[in-house]
């Protein structure tokens, strides 16, 4: 399995790092080459509007889109939610793959970023709680039929699954707790069977 990291803008480093201490190859993606290579692909954290705007030389958008589609696995966090989305607040473009709304930077300003304890499913394993680092993150205001909730911050789902889609609206790659990344390697490994 290689996985790729979209790598335009934001965090992407901090998941090359958790991916590479999970003994997974990992290659970083930055044009429609780069992507053809990659079994499974993580949308960073940073700012969706900065990464959507990097993606379009390449129409890197549309080929993520069109891999998506046809099953690659994907872990989106934060701003990634918000590029994957069907509709977002305040409406800007985006990829539409998952069945969320989201509302961006719906918990306020930089200075009301925190670390926060989400409530997780079973589907995650023991401990039943993950620290999640929230900054300026998106608030997931509906959730279509598909979508399976796998955490959450009071009733905020937080951390969603559709297919092979897992999407966090917090930071996994800031933590030692590995199991959201685990998520998807476990994802393509099933996929690859
Ligand atoms: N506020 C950013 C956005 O709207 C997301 C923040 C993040 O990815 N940490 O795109």
């Amino acid at each position: 399995m290689r996985c790729g990291v979209l790598a335009l803008q934001g965090d992407w480093a901090a998941h090359a790092a958790v991916l590479r201490r999970l003994g997974v190859e990992t290659t970083m993606v930055r044009t429609a080459a780069d992507l053809a290579g990659v079994d499974a692909l993580v949308l960073p954290g940073g700012e969706s509007t900065a990464m959507l705007r990097l993606m379009e030389p390449d129409n890197l958008a549309e080929k993520i889109a069109q891999r998506v589609r046809n099953g690659l696995p994907v872990l989106a966090t934060c701003a990634g939610v918000i590029v994957l989305a069907t509709a977002t607040k305040p409406s800007q473009p985006s990829l539409a793959l998952l069945d969320v709304e989201v509302e961006r930077n719906a918990y306020g300003r930089q200075v009301h970023s925190r670390v926060a304890a989400v409530e997780l499913t079973d589907e995650l394993g023991e401990p039943g709680r993950i620290e999640g680092v929230f900054i300026r993150a998106p608030r997931i205001t509906r959730t279509g039929p598909g979508v399976t909730v796998l955490g959450r911050l009071g009733e905020d789902p937080v951390l969603v699954r559709q297919g092979g889609i897992i999407a966090a609206t917090f930071h996994p790659e800031l933590t030692d707790d590995d199991r959201v990344h685990r998520l998807l390697v476990d994802e393509e490994v099933g996929h690859g069977r």
